[in-house]
């Protein structure tokens, strides 16, 4: 009997070895074939400095709205101007909102839907107490150990200055586009984009255009973040995440602390903050998530391609694993931040009014409704009001755009033409982007920046020491070019 069962064990073990290792055999590269392609002639020096350059310029966005200064903007437009003649001869400028910039290539064809290609002008700003700890102050546009340094390096001057520089280039090169280019280069993306992309994809809407697609910041060719892979990759981002901040708030009786209720306004907000963070948003494998795995899994070290192959039995153990880091688990899910709390004001007071924050970042499928209604049900306590938070603009998760356009291919291909090395596969974008506001501009959207970017470097985004590898950003330039080339020659 024990014979019997032992050999049925094993008989079932075998099968399911031989199906793991089928599914494995079959789970094969999908990258694109590299087509040939030729490089623009770019003056390595020159273009850094420019880069450099434009790192001064303190175009940096405010959350409070009267430490605006306009003037940095319009030098910043002025001094475009001289660094790019050809563009600006070449190419239609307006000012849209005064501070941002809508550039208009001519396509020789009109009729061919045109390309939206977008960049932000505007920074974070430096913390105070913080530009002591970068190698080279952030304002003072330093070329220095083979890389630009300065705010806005990364974020997202290099898309802005790269794509005039590909476009002097490609302008001096004789090279002339079929399909109309628009460059739409916002000026407040750090606080929402509501006044400079939001105003500029208006413009669009009023004046009729329909786009192809969008490329955008949001995701870039990373190094050293995907793990059971060598070589950088390539991830275009085809959703992004939506944003809402919620307002918990419970009112006290106040009074004297010796005579206090079981619980005060504090106790019962917390109880139900607590039960917030226990009680997160569902996990998944799924959507740009998926896709992702689906494609650059494939080449992927075994064993993890094994086990990407095999997700059918193995999804529990990669939701877990992912789940342990804080980055790939807000790939997974939802998230729930509690970033404020305030309350109380003496120690010998009850306290009347108890107030916290939470922040949600929302994944493509979710809402903002079914946030706040998982907010109420969970907190599953009528003397906790919620409600948005005054001021904060909620934005719903983007829609997710197709991996199977021809748009999402040309750019899958440029990537493959530049970099044959480099997997591409589809990314998501965890944080926002000016994409929000071209949703109806644009058929499909795309999150790409053509550089090369390891952990470092997106450590310094938004923080210390932000600066890019010479030599990554004039590959980046390329990378450009080939893009326009394919998607408007
Ligand atoms: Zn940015």
């Amino acid at each position: 009997m024990l014979k019997r069962l032992l050999l049925g064990a094993a008989a079932v073990l075998a099968v399911l070895v031989l199906v793991l290792a089928v599914k494995a055999a079959l789970f094969t590269s999908v990258q694109l074939e590299p087509q040939p392609t030729e490089k623009i002639a770019i003056d390595a020096d020159a273009a850094a400095a420019r880069l450099a350059k434009a790192t001064t310029f303190k175009t940096i966005s405010h959350q409070i709205p009267w430490e605006f200064r306009g003037s940095e903007f319009t030098e910043f437009h002025a001094w475009l101007a001289e660094a790019f003649p050809q563009v600006h001869a070449a190419l239609q400028r307006e000012a849209v909102n005064d501070y941002s910039l809508l550039y208009t290539w001519k396509g020789s064809e009109p009729d061919l839907p045109p390309v939206l290609l977008l960049a932000h002008m505007d920074v974070v700003p430096v913390d105070a107490g913080s530009a002591e700890g970068w190698t080279h102050p952030p304002f003072d546009g330093v070329v220095a150990d083979g890389r630009v340094w300065g705010r806005g390096s990364l974020d997202d001057k290099c898309s802005v200055i790269g794509l005039l520089e590909t476009t002097e280039a490609l302008l001096k090169s004789g090279w002339q586009p079929r399909r109309t280019l628009y460059f739409c280069f916002g000026h407040d993306e750090e606080i929402g984009g509501a006044n400079g992309a939001g105003k500029i994809a208006a413009l669009l809407a009023e004046r009729g255009i329909k786009a192809w697609f969008s490329l955008d910041e949001g995701s870039a060719i990373v190094e050293g973040v995907l793990p059971g892979i060598d070589t950088p990759v390539a991830l275009i981002a085809t959703g992004e995440k939506g944003y809402v901040s919620l307002e918990l708030t419970v009112m006290g009786e106040g009074g004297h602390s010796s005579q206090p209720p079981p619980q005060t306004s504090i106790g019962i907000l917390a109880a139900g903050i607590a039960r917030l963070e226990a009680n997160q948003f569902p996990a998944a494998v799924a959507g740009p998530l998926a896709e992702m795995f689906d494609v650059v899994g494939r080449e992927m070290d075994m064993p993890l391609r094994g086990l990407l192959a095999n997700l059918w039995l193995f999804r529990p153990l990669l939701q877990s694993q992912l789940a342990n880091s804080d980055t790939t688990n807000a790939a997974l899910r939802t998230t729930t931040a509690v970033t404020i709390m305030e309350a109380g004001t003496k120690e010998n007071v009850l306290p009347i009014k108890a107030r916290a924050v939470v922040n949600f970042r929302i994944l493509p499928g979710d809402t903002v409704a079914g946030v706040i209604e998982h907010t109420k049900r969970v907190l599953a306590d009528d003397r906790i009001t919620v409600n948005l938070v005054e001021g904060s603009e909620p934005d719903e998760p983007s829609p997710v755009s197709s991996t199977d356009s021809d748009s999402y291919r040309l750019l899958a291909q440029s990537v493959r033409n530049v970099h044959p090395d480099f997997p591409v596969g589809p990314g998501m974008t965890l944080g926002g982007t000016d994409t929000k506001h071209y949703y109806g501009v644009a058929e499909n959207c795309y999150r790409f920046q053509p550089f090369v970017l390891d952990s470092a470097d997106l450590a310094t985004i938004h923080g210390t020491d932000e600066s890019i590898l010479i030599e990554r950003y004039l590959d980046g330039i390329q990378l450009f070019a080939e893009i326009l080339r394919n998607a408007a020659g």
